[in-house]
């Protein structure tokens, strides 16, 4: 059987709650995909889980679907943020896709002494979030927010978060994630140009931040964002 069509709506679901659509989400249903009246998705908001909505008016511009039955709770994410410096367009929706399947709670870009494309769509970037969760079966989308300056990002530092700043200066050392143990985390990617002398030394003497190594090699900031939350997850998260 055909899998079901997914869709993100940000519309409460719950049993009998009528969904209007907008026009790009009327133009996928019934145009690209070519549901009818009567056929059955699957429809989730990242809040209240994931349901059965049923097509009850279908049309070029719109159209209506009902919620029949919820198929699956909200499965939320572990307590992830992953903060990197934003690179090329291409890389950086790429970065924003990868941390929605693998399971940040919140994506933030972080702008770095070395930071060279501070231009940062968040529609976009948002937009990429809601497409992985969709293709990847989520029920929860990230947050992907404003960039901010990581000085700001560290000056209002929630205490109990812990930071796995991936150093490419240690490259080779070993990792020391598991001595910091469970609780809320964030992962820090540099940008193409690395981490400034005097980022790494800040960052150095942080309580709460774990420098560690990706391996013996130098990872594209894309690369590394994977291996950090592949090596996270492994020792700390939901995998
Ligand atoms: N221009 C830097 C250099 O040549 O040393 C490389 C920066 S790298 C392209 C971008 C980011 O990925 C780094 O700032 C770091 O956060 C991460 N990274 C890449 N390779 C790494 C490694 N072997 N160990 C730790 N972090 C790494």
């Amino acid at each position: 059987m055909a899998s079901k069509v997914r869709l993100y709506v940000d519309q409460p679901l719950g049993e009998g709650q009528m969904v209007p659509l907008s026009r790009e989400q009327a133009h996928y249903l019934f145009g690209v995909m070519r549901l009818q009246v009567g056929a059955v998705l699957s429809l989730f908001n990242g809040r209240d889980g994931e349901w059965d909505g049923e097509v009850i008016e279908a049309g070029k511009r719109g159209g209506v679907l009902t919620c029949r039955a919820q198929t699956r709770t909200l499965q939320l994410p572990p307590d992830l943020w992953l903060l990197f410096a934003p690179i090329k367009k291409a890389r950086t929706d790429f970065i924003v896709e990868k941390a929605t399947e693998m399971g940040a709670a919140r994506i933030v870009p972080v702008v770095t002494d070395f930071t060279n494309s501070e231009r940062v769509r968040v529609d976009r970037l948002q937009a990429h979030a809601v497409e992985a969760a969709e293709q990847c079966g989520g029920t929860f989308v990230p947050e992907v927010a404003e960039p901010l300056k990581l000085e700001r990002v560290l000056a209002d530092w929630p205490e109990e978060r812990h930071l796995m700043f991936c150093d490419e200066a240690l490259v080779g050392a070993g990792q020391v994630l598991g001595a910091a143990g469970k609780g809320p985390w964030a992962i820090l990617i540099g940008p193409e140009g690395g981490f400034s002398d005097a980022e790494r030394a800040k960052l150095r003497g942080l309580p709460f931040a774990h420098a560690v190594s990706l391996g013996p090699r130098i990872l594209r900031a894309d690369t590394a964002a994977v291996a950090a939350m592949t090596i996270w997850q492994q020792a700390l998260g939901d995998w």
